[in-house]
Parts: C-alpha cells; structure tokens; sequence
C-alpha cells in the first residue's frame, strides 16, 4: 500500500524528541498561552521573515481573525478564487463580507493576477489569495494593484510553509498571512493549529486580543473577540517539527523532481514551477481528462490519490445563496481533470518509480 501521508511514519522518527516535551507539559499543568506558544511565535517570526506571529486555533480562524482585524465586514467586498479549500471563502463569508471570484492562472492554478482590475469596485476592500499545493501566487502585481486601489493583501499561505516568492517567504509578503498547521500539511501539529503573520504592530496587539475574547488583562474586555489559542502542547510539537521543515520541503521538491522525469512522456499535465517561484509541494497535482479511471487504476494497485479539491467553491451547495453567474473557465475545467498523487516527506524513491511507472501502464 502507498498511503497518501504517513504521519504514523513521522512520530516514529520524531518520538525520541517529543514524547519527554509532552510528558514536561502535562506535569507541568500549564496548557493555555504559556511560554511554548511564545517561543513558537518567535521561532516562526524568524523563520517567515516577519515582526510578529499569533498563534491560534486553525489555519480557518487565521483566516477570519485576519480579515476582522482589519475592519471587513457588512457590505464589502473581498476579491478571492473559487478554486480552493473551502476555509479561505468561509472566511470572507463569516464576517458578514461578499467574496468576488476571479478566475485561476491554468499554470499555476493560483490566481489569474490579470482577472482582478475589473472586478474592483468602490466596496472592494482587499485581496485574499491562496498559494495553492505549496506554489507562490505572483506576489508583486498583487502588491501593486493592492496599493493602487488602497486595498488589503491577505495571504493564504495554509499549503505554502516555506514557500519563496523571489526569495521571500510566502505569507509575510502582504499585510496578513494566515498558515495552518492541521497533521497533513507540510508543517502540521497533532491536532488543529494555525498562526497569523504581520509586520503591522498595532495589528498584532488587536490580534493577540482577538483570539483571546478581546481581553487587555484577565477580565477586562475591550471588544468582542473569540477563544481561538493555540496550546502549549501543539506549540511544543510544533516546535520540534519547525526544525525539520526545510529538510521536509526539499524532500518533497525532490520527490516532484522524480516525478516531474519519471512521468514526462506520459499524456499528462504536470506542475510547473515559475522562475519568482520556491514551490514546497504541499501537494504534487497532475491533470488528465481520464482522471477517474487513473484513480481507480492506481487504487487497484493499492496506490492512494485525492482531489483536491473536485468541485469549486462556488458550485458548492453552501454557496447556492449566492446566485451569482460567475465566469471561471479555467477553475471549471481543472476539476475535473486534477489528480494529487502521494508526495510526502517519507516515500522512498522506489515508492515514486512504482507510482510512476503504475501511472505510464494506465494511461501510456
Ligand atoms: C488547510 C487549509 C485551510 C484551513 O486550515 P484549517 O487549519 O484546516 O482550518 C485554509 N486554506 C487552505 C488553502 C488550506 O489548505
């Protein structure tokens, strides 16, 4: 069997490590906004680039945390894509905002940079865009039309620990970015987790008091927030984990690469990626328009794929409410022709020869 993550594989390698941090913890009987989450926010300051890190509860609440620090809500706007988890749009959504849809780059599958002017509009107060399976969005003409209009730059950097645009980490690029560390991503806890970026100090402090029911001291509330914290626990495992991330990251690079010979000739479309780009892969996703059949034949051969994701979010039943004609061609197309194949950090190369040679008797 070839799983599409192993993570029972990871502890094994890092249980040496963890299993003495978590029994200090839990004697220690401190679990809520301790010195863990503190170092953590530093550690991963440093690591992105940035001012600051707010830990919290998932990559969800980054994201909703995000756009209300920054005062977005009833009647605005937020330019975003369909093509994408669920989260980044529900998060527009939950705070009261409307999420405007443009169209994906059919390289990249991240934002069609060329598709937002026509869509700003005196509401339009940001831009929420998604460095999709690890691979950077074009950062710098999102920046400039972010500035020529007075707009907000939110990054979903929730596959994209590690990722560079240009050298720089992804994520710490716009005015917020939000990461996730649920167990499958490339930098994940053993539960739910995520953390908010800025280099915007004031945002910071409303941050930190957001998570924590807009409190300044214990029981003095300045306005309403939420309990969204990362634990110590996660913080701690996290920790550890932060240490091997490149490494992580340059395995699965080097797992695409494999891949990427392996798989050349075959009638397929394989990722790219750009020349500003540092793509971590959080997931390696080809494209075929017998993408059903592929799947099925592969799991004959007891080799694991998903999609990510099969329908777009605005052809998703939650989204109904919207009724908007939305125009997205390339978003369309793509899914039903995308297949994620199994790329973590602890496949062997003869794992990735089988895969690939499984896929060129498939579909030749
Ligand atoms: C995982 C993910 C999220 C949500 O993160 P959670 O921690 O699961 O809430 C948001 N956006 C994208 C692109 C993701 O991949």
């Amino acid at each position: 069997m070839i799983s599409f993550i192993d993570l029972k594989k990871e502890y094994q390698l890092l249980c040496k490590e963890l299993d003495p941090l978590i029994r200090n913890i839990l004697e220690n009987g401190f679990f809520v906004l301790g010195n863990e989450v503190e170092e953590f926010e530093e550690e991963f300051s440093q690591y992105i680039g940035v001012k600051k890190s707010i830990g919290v509860n998932s990559g969800s609440d980054a994201l909703f945390l995000a756009i209300k620090s920054l005062k977005i809500g009833i009647g605005d706007e937020i330019i975003t894509v369909s093509h994408t988890f669920i989260s980044t749009v529900d998060a527009i959504v939950r705070n009261g905002a409307k999420p405007v849809f443009v169209d994906i780059d059919p390289e990249t599958y991240c934002m069609d940079v060329s598709k937002i002017e026509k869509n700003i509009n005196k509401n339009t107060k940001a831009i929420l865009t998604v460095h999709l399976y690890g691979h950077p969005v074009d950062l710098d003409p999102l920046r400039e039309l972010a500035n020529k209009y007075g707009l907000f730059l939110i990054e979903d950097a929730c596959q994209a620990h590690g990722a560079e645009y240009n050298g720089d980490k992804v994520g710490g690029v716009g005015d917020i970015g939000c990461f996730s560390f649920y167990p499958t991503k490339n930098l994940g806890a053993y539960g739910d987790g995520g953390m908010i970026v800025t280099n915007n100090h004031e945002l910071a402090v409303k941050l930190k008091m957001l998570r924590n029911y807009g409190q300044t001291e214990k029981y003095y509330h300045d306005f309403i927030g939420i309990n969204s914290r990362l634990d110590e626990l996660q913080a701690a495992i996290l920790r550890v984990k932060l240490k091997h991330l490149d490494s992580w990251n340059n395995r699965r690079r080097n797992i695409a690469k494999i891949y990427d010979e392996l798989l050349l000739d075959c009638d397929l479309i394989l990722p790219i990626e750009q020349s500003y780009a540092k793509h971590v892969y959080h997931l390696y996703v080809i494209r075929n328009k017998k993408r059903e059949i592929l799947k099925n034949k592969l799991l004959r051969e007891d080799i694991q794929t998903q999609i990510h994701y099969p329908i777009p979010v605005h052809k998703q039943k939650s989204y109904s409410v919207l009724k908007s004609n939305y125009n997205l061609p390339v978003t369309d197309k793509i899914c039903s022709e995308i297949l994620s194949l199994p790329n973590h950090p602890w496949l062997t190369d003869e794992q990735i020869i089988h895969v690939s040679e499984m896929i060129t008797n498939a579909i030749g």
